[in-house]
């Protein structure tokens, strides 16, 4: 697995962010999100900037940090000139801009950057036109290069495993909390760097919480169980959900759970090249609609997953502009344009619908796929039928 990770293509990603930067008339861009940083050269630190100069035919990269990372900066950047500076990175970072070119139209990350840090920069960058910009890095991130989708695969290879032991220790009288830590400790066993998330197991009534954080209480003897889990692995995410059944599930559970797994391979079977996002959350909605549960389907289907858990596209209903005015719509429109409507091979998403019955419980199945050139293939190895312990 280290093998792919040291493969990716940080210079490739590095024209293709140049390219970006001269389709949107900028000189140069400041890249502070971490995520953003560490896909672009490779630095997997806590601190650090990238940025980018770039003009009509070439680019260049210098990436800043302080004294804590002179070592690991040197070791994985790769593409970019490292330097150690005794100032703050970022400030560092402008100056290298400024210097390159007075005035320089630069680029910055509007989304990760607070309102404090936007006003210090400001006054650190006084020599260059600072522009916001959203999804300047997120929207490269978004397909995937085959070494990804490997790193991806074996993270959600080793998250499937570690369901398949933990099964045993669902029983009445375990607590939700005692299962998560069985889950996140049995995933570091295996080799994960750390969670993608917090693990989410809700038992019971707790199980019509979508988001239900594992808590003290203990399971149980009859009910759904939803556990909803992920592992970062050589820096890249995964994230599965399964629900299982305590004790014989009565009709209405073998109904509510059946609807949930037919609207999750329809929205699969949609997931296609071309395909619109929200085709593919109608696919999944519209079989939960047709067993009356559409109401009780209360999130979008999925999400894109990489480095980040939650990443481009959104699997989501389209967003209806309501009346509005018309400066107020093309904001909408302009932010909007920044998303993915439709899926690209590489793209790899989550089909997750669920049902969410307020004081009976829920049901979610969650599966990560890949979108290939003609289809889709589902990473998630784990069985779907009903699990009844
Ligand atoms: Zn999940
Ligand atoms: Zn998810």
């Amino acid at each position: 697995m280290v093998k792919a990770f040291l493969e990716m293509d940080y210079l490739g990603r590095q024209s293709r962010v140049a390219a970006a930067l001269r389709a949107q008339k900028h000189d140069g861009a400041l890249i502070t999100h971490l995520p953003n940083v560490r896909y672009l050269c490779g630095f997997t630190g806590s601190a650090g900037v990238l940025a980018v100069s770039v003009d009509k035919s070439s680019h260049q990269c210098a990436f800043f940090s302080d004294g804590r990372y002179i070592q690991q900066a040197k070791e994985q950047v790769k593409g970019a000139r490292v330097e150690i500076p005794k100032t703050a990175a970022i400030s560092a970072a402008a100056g290298w801009l400024t210097k390159r070119k007075k005035g320089a139209r630069v680029a910055f990350e509007a989304e990760h950057m607070t309102v404090a840090s936007r006003g210090g920069l400001g006054k650190i960058a006084s020599h260059l036109a600072l522009r916001p910009t959203s999804g300047l890095v997120e929207r490269l991130r978004a397909v995937k290069e085959p070494c990804e989708v490997a790193q991806i695969r074996a993270a959600v290879e080793l998250a499937s495993g570690v369901f398949e032991a933990v099964l045993p220790d669902i029983r009445s009288g375990a607590t939700e909390a005692g299962i998560a830590a069985e889950i996140e400790y049995m995933s570091r066993r295996l080799g994960a760097e750390g969670m993608s998330f917090d693990t989410l197991v809700a038992a019971g009534k707790r199980s019509a919480l979508p988001h239900g954080v594992a808590s003290q209480n203990p399971l149980p003897e009859r009910g759904f169980v939803i556990l909803d889990f992920g592992v970062i692995l050589g820096g890249y995410c995964s994230d599965m959900t399964r629900t299982v059944h305590l004790g014989r599930p009565d009709r209405a559970a073998r109904k509510m759970y059946q609807a949930v797994l037919e609207a999750q391979l329809a929205g699969i079977k949609a997931v296609t090249p071309g395909a619109k996002c929200a085709e593919v959350d109608n696919a999944a909605r519209k079989v939960l609609v047709k067993a009356g549960l559409g109401e009780y389907f209360t999130h979008s289907t999925g999400h894109g997953v990489g480095i980040e858990i939650h990443e481009m596209p959104g699997i989501r209903k389209e967003a209806k502009p309501a009346k509005q005015s018309r400066k107020r719509a093309n904001r909408i429109k302009k932010q909007a344009g920044t998303q993915f409507d439709t899926l690209l091979p590489g793209m790899v998403i989550t089909i997750e619908p669920g049902v969410y019955i307020g004081g009976k419980g829920g049901v979610r199945i969650e599966d990560m796929v890949v979108v290939t050139e003609t289809g889709c293939e589902v990473l998630t190895p784990t069985r779907k039928d009903l699990i009844v312990i």
